[in-house]
Parts: C-alpha cells; structure tokens; sequence
C-alpha cells in the first residue's frame, strides 16, 4: 500500500506473532530505497517481504539503508539476510547494538539474569526455569547481524527525496527510534505509539532502571509533533497522535491505580501483584487473569509490574525493601489513599 508517493507499507505476517503481523516501510530514495523494519527470518514471511517490495515497483538489491526501530525479532530478524542480498548498511540505535550478543549469540548470561531478577521478585521457584527460557522461540527468529552505523538520536537521515529526523524514544526498548518527516509531516512510531495495543514496557536486566518513566517521558516528547499520519509498526496507519497518547497515559495510570489498590492489602512482591490485576491479551483486549496467561505472557506481565512498581518507587508513592533477598513493596506512608497521576 502506497501511504504517500514513494513510501510503501508492506504488511508481512508474524506465524505467531501479532495477529497483524508487522509494519515495514520501504521509502524511495533518489539513489536506491531505506527499508524501516524487516520482518523476522522466516521464509514466510521474507517471501512476502521480496513479493511486495516487487509489488511496490523496487526490488532487494535497491536497498541501501536498512533502518530497524528497535531490535526485537519481527523488527530485526531478517536485517542480517537482507544485507547480504542488498549490502544495505543496517542502522541502528546504539542502545540496542549493544544488547544484539547478549540476546541473540551467547544467551545464557542474559537469560540467567532475567531468572534472577524474576526470583528476588517473588516468582516461585519452580516457575522461573519455564519463564527463565519462555523467549527462546523467538531467539530463532533472528539472524544476528552487527549493525554498520549506530544511532543516539536527533541525526538526520536522508534519502535525498525524504528527510527523517531520528527520535529516540526510550521505553519499550533502551535503544527504541521513530522517525519522522517533517515536510510531509509524517511520524514512522515503530513499537513506541501504537493505535490499538499499548507497548509491553518491562523492567529488564538491560531496561535501565526506569523504563516506565523512560517511556513516558518518549510520549511527551512527541506530543506536539506536528503528525498528520503516524505510521506505526503494528496495527493501521491513524490520525490525532495527542489522543493516542493521551489514552496510552491513561492506560498506565490506570494500571498505577490497580497495582495501589493491590498494596492497600499489604506489602506485596511484583508477582504476587502481577497475579492481582487485569491484563490485556490480542485474544482478549478487556483484560483477562494471570491464569489464562502463557509462560511467556507471565514473564513479560512481572517486568511490566516490575516497571510499574519502580517508577513509582521513584515518584515516593512506594517504598522496597529486600528481606532475605524477596523485594516486596508496600505504600509509602501518607499514600495510602493517593491515586497517582489523577488529573482532578
Ligand atoms: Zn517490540
Ligand atoms: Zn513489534
């Protein structure tokens, strides 16, 4: 689909994966094209990736930059393939470079980090080795691939018809990107602001401290960009990005509230909060329970809870303390009846 004279959205499938699948755009230059995004390595979905590049009037050996938001599988996978057909130079943030080793080479460091970290917040132990490895599926998914030039944000990339400003928005990855075109006023918001679903934001042994707070301060940052379109790597192509953004706030205010509502009770662990409150799944968008979440789904609510609870650890609304080595969390006294962000 041509979303503006020589940008092409290509939709490539994600057995899987996100029921959509995912995003990729293939931006014409005046030498050749930018591909943002790749799909991941698997021979379905290259074969839809190369039939629409074809479709769209390129073909992969045209391709000079690969640019990738973030480095998750469906982002990432197919980067290293591409650039062997192409010798494209793949572009990424160097936040994420520095996590390509640790989580798609030598895994194990890594992955004995995550069952740490998964343990001193409370997941019993025989839980932790089936989260511990939940992810090792889409390990596969990914050709490793070093990057050729790395990114910190606010360069400028150019195709020589198109000019893209790198954002760097930090959250749902430490090395996350959009870009966006201003003349044409388009913002390309990869994982970061989608129209539908909210980014999985998780406290990771490779998040940084704060990815909640990370990621909210991304939102803002693009709040009075001048969008017309945002061009997301999931879900459709939408309008009014101050809305979106708003309800994604909302949405995490939200869960602020429930995990409060949760502590009244008493000092919990970041599990045993993550078994309390609702949770969002593509099969059941209002919200479903901790019992009808996969490994992996579990994994990734516990970090989320976890990234919850530390941003408002941060903010003084809870306090951690660590007796034998189980970090609960309870109330700060004085906020027990406080309900964070409320705008009235
Ligand atoms: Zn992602
Ligand atoms: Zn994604």
């Amino acid at each position: 689909m041509e979303i503006r004279p020589g940008i092409h959205r290509l939709e490539l499938p994600l057995e899987g994966g996100p029921p959509g699948g995912v995003n990729c755009y293939l931006i014409r230059g005046t030498d050749g094209y930018l591909l943002l995004d790749t799909g991941w390595n698997t021979p379905d979905t290259f074969d839809a990736l190369s039939r629409q590049v074809e479709e769209s009037g390129a073909s992969l050996k045209q391709i000079r930059q690969i640019v990738v938001t973030h480095i998750h599988p469906d982002h990432f996978g197919l980067a290293g393939r591409l650039r062997e057909l192409s010798g494209a130079r793949i572009v990424v943030h160097k936040n994420d470079a520095a996590c390509i080793r640790s989580r798609y080479v030598e895994i194990d460091g890594l992955l004995d980090k995550i069952a740490r970290m998964l343990k001193e917040n409370g997941v019993p132990e025989d839980e932790v080795p089936g989260l511990r490895t939940a992810s090792l599926a889409f390990v596969k998914l990914v050709l490793p691939a070093e990057p050729d030039e790395l990114l910190s944000g606010g360069e400028k990339l150019s195709t020589g018809v198109f000019e893209f400003e790198v954002l760097w928005t930090p959250g749902h990855s430490a090395g996350q990107i959009c870009l966006y075109e201003r003349s044409q006023k388009l913002l390309l918001s990869g994982d970061h602001v989608m129209p539908l679903t909210t980014a999985h934001v998780g406290l990771h042994p490779e998040s940084g401290p704060d990815p909640l707070g990370d990621y909210l301060k991304s939102l803002e940052l693009l709040r009075h960009l001048e969008a017309e379109l945002v061009l997301p790597a999931h879900e459709h192509v939408f309008t009014d990005l101050s809305r979106r953004i708003d309800e994604i706030v909302a949405h995490h205010r939200k869960r602020d509230r429930a995990i409060i509502g949760v502590l009244r009770g008493g000092p919990r662990t970041a599990f045993q909060v993550a078994q309390r409150i609702p949770w969002m799944l593509d099969s059941s968008p209002d919200g479903t329970g901790w019992s009808s979440l996969n490994s992996l789904d579990r994994r990734l609510a516990v970090m989320e809870a976890m990234a919850h609870l530390e941003a408002m650890r941060i903010r003084g609304i809870v306090r951690r303390r660590t007796p034998s080595g189980m970090i609960l969390y309870r109330l700060a006294s004085g906020n027990g009846s406080q309900t964070p962000g409320n705008p009235n």
